[in-house]
């Protein structure tokens, strides 16, 4: 077996560089130095707010070098790229600033003095996936450093380079082993988790290798924050703006080639409006120019690996077989040799068509059309996943309404995919649990303790 990884250019199939595979002993040291640096780390806020102000100042003075790697081992377009590289300082920056009581006097009890602290938990194992490499890494490490714990990264194995690239330039700002990498695989990730210094996993990825997480965490009872799969829907009402939605939804089906877990990565829309909302859809599609994410030109880049093209085009393939239509796209949209697929609309599609039904995260969004309300809810409900939804009307209380009654962590009016790193971001159902953002997001990394005097 190799003991390297090779990063691949999804765009050319050029090769981008090499990591190594990390060894247990390599694991094992890493967590020894994130343990040994915790007893320090945890004594002084202020000391942490600065030094992680000061790490999103390094990352923006570096971005020229982040930027053009981020795109060529993930795929992006370069203007996303930045995009990302501006969010992720951003998410530290904002993690340093939020506010919690460290301690609090407990109630008033007879002879006693009690004090309820809050507390840091010890090394955090950090597991993040490709499609937002940096930023959802920022968005552990952001609040489990400002709540004074120490951190193990370990990305998926595809994005080795770039992730090992900036966690190289924060630890030029941060104090030795408060923050380190460990690149490899499942089996990396897996030897991490089962370290018995290891105090939190925060993970996030599929719902199928959130499972896997949550039952190897059983063994050492290691508390984990799960942020998994999604499959999004955008309900228009009868009385929504067809043109609104369509032009927001087209440009969240297919930013960062739709493999974003809030990507909206299907529609539900009356009968009657189906047709001039396909119409406007495809029309705004017009735009996006498919491409080399280094050409400034490109809008959408090619799908991050081989499986997840084949995977999506199956899906695809299978709809059409079974009656779908293509209403535009559907090819490669490129002659270039990487893993592309053009941005396509599907209708003629229901709920037990896998392309609607599963989490397929590529730049296809179908289409359903429907006749009453109260059955698509009914059917979001028995299905899989929570993580984000979005209700489309002119009658902001209908559509609240409409909001109240699904089980989702975000569900948003009028709008899909807006985020802000204040706000706590998560799922429900197959989408996993616990927050990330705000104080939400730092109480993740805290763990409640009491100490009780007798006077
Ligand atoms: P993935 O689950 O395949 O891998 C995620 C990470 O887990 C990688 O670092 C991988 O090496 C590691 N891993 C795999 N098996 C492991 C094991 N047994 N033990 C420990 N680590 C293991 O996910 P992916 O393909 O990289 O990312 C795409 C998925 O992530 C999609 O399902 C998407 O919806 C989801 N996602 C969710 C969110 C969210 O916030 N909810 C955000 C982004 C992506």
């Amino acid at each position: 077996m190799s003991a390297e990884l090779i990063s691949i250019d999804p765009a050319t199939l050029a090769e981008v560089g090499r990591t190594p595979i990390a060894s247990a002993p390599d694991v094992d040291a890493k967590v020894a130095a994130a343990h040994d640096a915790f007893a320090l780390w945890k004594r002084d806020r202020r000391t942490r707010r600065a030094l992680l102000a000061a790490c999103a100042d390094a990352l923006t003075a570096r971005a020229a070098e982040i930027i053009p790697l981020l795109t060529r081992e993930q795929g992006k377009p370069l203007s996303d790229a930045g995009t990302e590289v501006w969010l992720t300082a951003h998410c530290l920056t904002r993690a340093s600033e939020v506010e919690w009581a460290e301690e609090t006097a407990g109630p008033d009890l007879t002879g006693r003095r009690v004090t309820v602290q809050h507390r840091p938990l010890g090394v955090v194992a950090a597991i993040v996936p490709w499609n937002f490499p940096l930023f959802l890494m920022a968005a552990k490490i952001g609040p489990a450093l400002a709540a004074g714990n120490t951190v193990v990264v370990k990305p998926a194995e595809s994005v080795s380079l770039v992730v090992s690239k900036v966690v190289e330039i924060l630890r030029s700002v941060l104090p030795d082993g408060v923050l380190d990498v460990v690149t490899g695989g499942p089996d990396t990730g897996r030897y991490l988790i089962a370290h018995r210094k290891v105090r939190k996993v925060s993970f996030t990825g599929s719902t199928a290798v959130g499972r896997q997480i949550m039952r190897q965490a059983a063994d050492t009872v290691t508390p984990v924050t799960l942020e998994l799969g999604g499959n999004d829907p955008a309900i228009l009402l009868d009385d929504a703006d067809i043109d609104g939605s369509a032009t927001a939804l087209a440009h969240g089906a297919f930013f960062n080639a739709g493999q974003m877990c809030i990507a909206p990565k299907r529609a539900y829309v009356p009968e009657p409006m189906l047709d001039a909302f396909c119409d406007a859809f495809a029309d705004r599609m017009g735009s996006l120019v498919v491409g080399n994410g280094l050409d400034p030109a490109t809008t959408v880049g090619p799908l991050h690996t081989r499986t997840q093209l084949d995977f999506v085009t199956q899906l695809l393939d299978k709809a059409v077989a079974g009656g779908a239509t293509v209403v535009r796209g559907g090819g490669a949209g490129t002659d270039l040799p990487g893993h592309f697929l053009e941005p396509t609309l599907v209708r003629g599609v229901d709920d037990t068509t896998d392309l609607v039904a599963l989490e397929q995260f590529g730049p296809v969004f179908p289409v359903v059309g429907y006749r009453d309300v109260d059955t698509v809810l009914g059917t979001l409900d028995d299905q899989e996943f929570g993580l984000g939804a979005s209700v489309w009307s002119a009658n902001l209380d209908h559509a609240a309404r409409t909001a109240d009654r699904i089980d989702a962590g975000t569900v948003w009016i009028n709008q899909h995919n807006a985020l802000d790193v204040s706000l706590p971001f998560g799922g429900s159902k197959g989408s996993g649990f616990g927050r990330e953002g705000g104080l939400a997001g730092v109480e993740e990394f805290l763990h409640t303790r009491v100490v009780d005097v007798k006077l």
